[in-house]
């Protein structure tokens, strides 16, 4: 029998281990040293923007960036149903109220033209979040956020490197937020980034990351609410040496996916990802697959999962979680093609790590009869 192919492994092939003895050796261990403040200023120039603050996750990075931004008590942002809980939750818990729109059934990104009908005069900000690994069309966003006079914040969690017209995700926003968890294009780890280009709001997402200190005024006295969401020097370590070698991966991140799709092309009753479109060439982030029925998708994962090739499912609707229906939220609501996507879509191994044989493994497991 062949060996378990995982959905995700990362890459660690640069000088992550130098730099982390580094870390070692000097003792520079926690949220103070000399990695965080470098990949703080490479990374956010590798994205196009002024400012960089480094976080412990690209969760906490959207619940800095919610409250730096200002949004707050009954303050409406609208956003994709079909996304992973981070953004919602950090709208939710800062007491704004979020307001849904369906997928469009091809990007699986948010349907830009239902977003408009969704504007009221509580509504203070677009949330885009990129999925999978085509970009949300920013222009329709971007045009909306001018005209209406809103906030725009982005999710480029899945985005490092990928661009809308030639223009970086993660440098749309007035306030953009990455993640370095090991499944995103590059990794500390645990970790995520806040990048913006205006000095106040990059500051105070300093502050709320360290306790909401105040910068220079007494110690121990406070004014107001933040958290603990430093980022550690050997994260911050790990991320540098993982962005020297960042066009290597986004270049395996598209040969996986463009080997996923010439050895699909034939495969009948599922739908695969746009290799691109009008604005972008897919970055695969995931490689998404949606069968035509549920019983389609469940039938392939268990062919799958008997061969020991690990597989995800696609997110689940936010209007369709429990935890936000208890709360009222949601309560009747409909999104058509975010609910087959959740129903019928899952992904397989992705990762950078993957290597050309374990690929071919999965596209013939996925094409046996
Ligand atoms: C991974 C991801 C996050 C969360 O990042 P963590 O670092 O795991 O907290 C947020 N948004 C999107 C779209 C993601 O894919």
């Amino acid at each position: 029998m062949s060996q378990p192919i995982p959905v995700n492994t990362p890459l660690l092939s640069g000088n992550e281990l130098k730099y982390l003895t580094e870390c070692i050796e000097t003792g520079w261990i926690s949220s103070e040293g000399p990695f965080i403040t470098k990949f703080e200023s490479e990374f956010s120039k590798y994205v196009n923007r002024k400012h960089g603050v480094a976080v412990s996750n690209g969760s906490a990075a959207l619940d800095i960036a919610i409250k730096a931004v200002g949004l707050g008590k009954g303050d409406e942002v609208i956003m994709p149903t079909f996304t992973i809980i981070s953004p919602v939750q950090s709208v939710v818990t800062a007491g704004a109220v979020p307001v849904l729109v369906d997928s469009d059934p091809v990007t699986w990104n948010m349907d830009v033209s239902q977003i408009e009908a969704k504007i009221t005069d509580k509504t203070k900000a677009i949330l885009v979040v990129h999925i999978y690994g085509l970009p949300v069309e920013m222009d329709a966003v971007v045009e909306l956020c001018k005209k209406h006079n809103l906030l725009l914040i982005e999710d480029a969690a899945e985005m490092h490197g990928q661009t809308y017209n030639g223009k970086m995700c993660g440098s749309f926003g007035d306030i953009s937020i990455f993640s370095f968890y090991p499944n995103k294009h590059i990794t500390t780890g645990e970790g995520g980034m806040i990048v913006c280009d205006d000095q106040k709001i990059a500051d105070k997402c300093k502050k709320l990351r360290n306790l909401a200190f105040e910068p220079n005024g007494p110690r121990f006295i406070h004014y107001e609410l933040g958290w603990n969401y430093r980022m550690t020097n050997l994260q911050a370590a790990l991320g540098l040496a993982q962005l020297e070698k960042i066009n290597h991966h986004i270049t395996k991140k598209r040969e996986i996916g463009n080997a996923y799709q010439e050895g699909l092309k034939d495969l009948k009753g599922f739908q695969l990802p746009l290799s691109k479109t009008e604005y972008a060439d897919n970055i695969y982030w995931v490689y998404g697959m949606v069968g035509e029925t549920e019983q389609t998708s469940k039938t392939m994962l268990a062919k799958l999962s008997e061969a020991k090739i690990g597989t995800r499912p696609f997110f689940w609707c936010i209007h369709e979680q429990p935890v936000f229906n208890q709360m009222g939220l949601f309560i009747n609501e409909k999104y058509p093609v975010a609910e087959k996507l959740a129903r019928n879509g899952f992904y397989v191994p992705s990762g950078l790590g993957l290597s050309n044989e374990e690929i071919q493994t999965v596209i013939k497991t996925i094409l046996d009869k």
